[in-house]
């Protein structure tokens, strides 16, 4: 790789095949091996001392976990990478590097939901006070902004809703005012949106979606730039929140054929996304990258691909009638997460918690994520649906 590099960069696809791999370092094998250990020995007293060895620990790293983060840090185009065992432990560990009893941070209202109970109930308790934002804030964000606000938090699109934030607009502002941004890239992938190209301090990537692909896995990442990678490598050391090798193995499975499965997801989304638009039943779809959607200017501007994950509202229907819709799919299941190879459907309701923006949907609104299946049979599926829909609703 390293000869490669000076002459011109690698595409990512190249670097997706390449990145984080050694093979003569294992004897010639393609793929780096799960390396299972706490200990790890020493080869004398002064190098046990000293801890003079590649490895020192099982928390520490292993082959197995270096390959991932080496890999994970070429395709950000990130200082450096940590691992964690979920995409929620991820989170977790990049507020917790960026904040301390008595400071302030500003949230987007559209942030996926557990981020928000993190905040609500655990960085209350330690003393440190959250704001909730309007995703479509941009620049504007800068009135919010107090003498203790250390972290400016983003998710784009939004969990559920898909809102496209300003990133660029928000960058510039949390440089200015000397800020930490964590961005929340999970639905993009570095792939679809480079977030340090963006300005973005540190960016959180649920490994449990498309990484993994298989809906078999949890794993979380956190990339850094230079500036904010000393402290994140320090966190997570103090932690020791480690992912199993089997669960880093996997996800090194996927790494390789992301971009493959990213850019069919964006087909077969963009697929559906489009049939559902055309429905009677369908009062609203939200995908950035269909151009009647709100954030799709700012997506088009960023972004370079949009992936299988969006949401619909429902013109107004009983329960009854949704329930019969959703009960007789066969080929979406019902379940939490996404990005795997399956399609899933889940009902939603965001007005509950959201604070600084109001979720008033016409009717039920439903999130797709649209797995590898053949498209006409999942508009085939989703037809039928809509049958008993208008069956349970006379
Ligand atoms: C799923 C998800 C997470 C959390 O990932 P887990 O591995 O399930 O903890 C975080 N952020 C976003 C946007 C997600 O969709």
């Amino acid at each position: 790789m390293s000869k490669m590099d000076e002459r011109r960069p690698l595409k990512d696809r190249t670097k997706l095949v390449h990145a984080g791999r050694h093979p003569f370092e294992q004897h010639g094998f393609i793929n780096t091996p799960i390396y299972r250990g706490s200990t790890v020995l020493y080869r004398s007293y002064a190098d046990l001392v000293a801890r003079n060895a590649k490895y020192t620990y099982g928390t520490h790293g292993t082959p197995t976990t270096d390959a991932l983060e080496t890999a994970w840090t070429e395709i950000a185009g990130a200082a450096g990478t940590v691992l964690a065992p979920s995409g929620l432990s991820a989170v977790a560990l990049a507020i917790l590097s960026a904040v301390k009893a008595g400071d302030h941070i500003l949230v987007s209202d559209s942030v996926y939901q557990p981020t928000r109970n993190f905040c609500d109930r655990f960085l209350k308790r330690m003393g440190v006070e959250t704001t909730y934002y309007d995703p479509g804030l941009g620049a504007g964000i800068a009135a919010l902004i107090r003498s203790n606000t250390r972290v400016i938090f983003l998710e784009t699109p939004g969990s559920q809703t898909f809102e496209i934030q300003d990133v660029p607009a928000i960058a510039a502002v949390a440089i200015e005012k000397d800020l930490c941004t964590i961005l929340d890239n999970t639905w993009a992938t570095p792939l679809f949106f480079p977030p340090h190209r963006f300005g973005i301090d540190l960016a959180i990537e649920a490994g449990t979606k498309y990484l993994s692909g298989h809906a078999d896995l949890l794993l979380g990442l956190v990339s850094a730039n230079e500036r904010w990678l000393p402290r994140l490598r320090a966190s997570f050391d103090l932690f020791a929140n480690c992912p199993g090798p089997e669960d880093v193995y996997l996800a090194l499975r996927g790494l390789r054929t992301l971009e493959l499965r990213l850019r069919e997801a964006e087909r077969q989304g963009l697929a559906l996304a489009t049939w559902l638009s055309a429905r009677p039943e369908v009062a609203r779809v939200l995908h950035p990258a269909l151009p009647d959607c709100p954030g799709h200017a700012i997506w088009r501007r960023d972004f370079r691909g949009s992936s299988g994950l969006f949401s619909v509202f429902l013109k107004p229907v009983s329960q009854p009638a949704l329930a019969a819709f959703l009960d007789g799919l066969s080929l979406f299941g019902m379940g939490y997460s996404w990005g795997g190879y399956e399609s899933l459907v889940i009902p939603f309701d965001c007005s509950t918690y959201r604070t600084a923006t109001t979720f008033a949907p016409p009717g039920p609104a439903l999130r797709f994520s649209i797995g590898l299946e053949d498209p006409e049979d999942l508009k085939a599926d989703l037809a039928a649906g809509f049958e008993r829909l208008k069956i349970a609703s006379q």
